[in-house]
């Protein structure tokens, strides 16, 4: 099975990148379960540019980036497949509980003000206002217009869609073992007895990253960082805002979903749902909303963010195969970041130079060598 550009790992990094690859080259995924099945359907959807962000740096410049591109996205996958991914424009509420959270977090954004980006004091009544049904306990908080939410498992259903109706063709429930590597170039990607070659390999399999042989040895390892949600159900939609508290969020859907998450831990590939993290989010949810926090729980369920040694993600060509590229290591923002990633991938495979040397692969190669 020959294709122009073959891609390891359909989550919505691999299909994003796919989506945007099959304008023109030949492109295949090769999904070891169900595309989306992993981290990009465990995700909270929530495109937190700002929220997440501790400085003016070229992460969140890349987040930025990357934030601006989804009304476009969202509006040509729905004119394409005709899905609506949920693109919830509304913004995200940071809740501030304490004086002393409120001047903390009033220091931590004063930067972003400087910079133009948009971002709003708001007293406890303001809050209120916008949002009848969080506790009264709350004190103050902050606005960010911009930071806003998709529904991220519509979003890989869309991608996937539009992949297909693009020409892109999928080997789902195949895992891919190993790489084959001569003078320097990837010849062929196995998975048991099948064989597929390319004239450039993407390796885009989420915390699975590394565990894949790739024909020589990587100098990093990507990691699985666990994150547990919990899903509420209300009859009507009661919030309008993802919602940060100081222990966790919630990110209601238009439906009357609520998520509330998360929680991290290390817990190598364990995908329990354990009686710890639904104790945690149940107390941080009803800290933000103490009604919420009593409703049944409709759903709870893990996923494995993909973690880099530098928090980083790590895109672009790997110095021992010219052909081979990594889109890995999205750690807590793969959602917000996978048009950005899309975009860059794709120039790379086109022959530009596209990718900022902060998250290239090189990085790790020049530290192994101490330089
Ligand atoms: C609880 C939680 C909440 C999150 N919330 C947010 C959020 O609000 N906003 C945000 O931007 N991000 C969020 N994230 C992070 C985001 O989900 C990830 O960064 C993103 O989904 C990573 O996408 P991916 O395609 O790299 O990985 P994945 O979605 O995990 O996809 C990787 C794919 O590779 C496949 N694969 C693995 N090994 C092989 C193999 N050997 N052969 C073939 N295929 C293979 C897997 O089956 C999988 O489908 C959250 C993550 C978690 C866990």
């Amino acid at each position: 099975m020959t294709t122009d550009v073959l891609i390891i790992g359909g989550g919505v990094i691999g299909l994003s990148m796919a989506r945007e690859l099959a304008i023109d080259h030949s492109v295949t995924v090769v999904e070891r379960g169900r595309c989306g099945g992993e981290a990009s359907s465990a995700a909270a959807g929530m495109l937190g540019a700002q929220a997440e962000a501790y400085g003016d740096d070229a992460f969140f410049r890349l987040c930025v980036d990357s934030r601006k591109m989804f009304p476009e996205l969202a509006a040509s996958l729905l004119e394409e497949t005709g899905i609506d991914v949920g693109l919830d424009r509304a913004g995200t509420l940071l809740l501030s509980f304490s004086e002393a959270d409120i001047s903390a977090r009033r220091e931590r954004f004063a930067w972003q003000k400087a910079a133009g980006f948009e971002i709003e004091q708001l007293s406890a009544a303001e809050i209120r206002r916008e949002e009848p049904f969080i506790s009264t306990d709350v004190l103050g908080g902050f606005y960010l217009p911009a930071d806003g939410q998709i529904d991220n498992r519509k979003l890989v259903h869309a991608l996937q869609r539009s992949c297909e109706l693009r020409g892109v063709k999928f080997f789902e429930e195949t895992t891919v073992d190993r790489l084959a590597i001569d003078n320097g170039k990837v010849v062929g990607v196995f998975s048991g007895e099948l064989a597929f070659s390319a004239d450039k390999v993407v390796l885009a399999a989420g915390a699975w990253g590394t565990e894949i042989n790739a024909g020589f040895d990587l100098p990093f390892t990507i990691r699985p960082m666990r994150g547990q949600i919990l899903q509420f159900r209300t009859a009507k939609r009661l919030f309008t805002h993802v919602i940060v508290g100081p222990r966790g969020y919630i990110v209601p859907r238009g439906d009357g979903r609520v998520l509330a998450g998360a929680t991290m831990d290390d817990a190598g590939f364990d995908a329990s749902v354990t009686n710890e993290a639904t104790e945690h989010l149940i107390e941080s949810t009803s800290e933000i909303s103490p009604s919420l926090g009593s409703l049944k729980i409709q759903e709870a369920w893990t996923g494995f963010r993909p973690f880099a040694p530098d928090r980083m993600p790590v895109f672009g060509r790997v110095p021992n195969a010219e052909n081979l590229l990594l889109a890995l290591g999205h750690f807590r923002n793969g959602i917000l970041l996978s048009p950005v990633t899309a975009k860059l991938i794709a120039d790379e495979v086109r022959g530009i130079d596209a990718v900022p040397t902060e998250f290239a692969p090189s990085r790790f190669y020049s530290a192994a060598m101490g330089s």
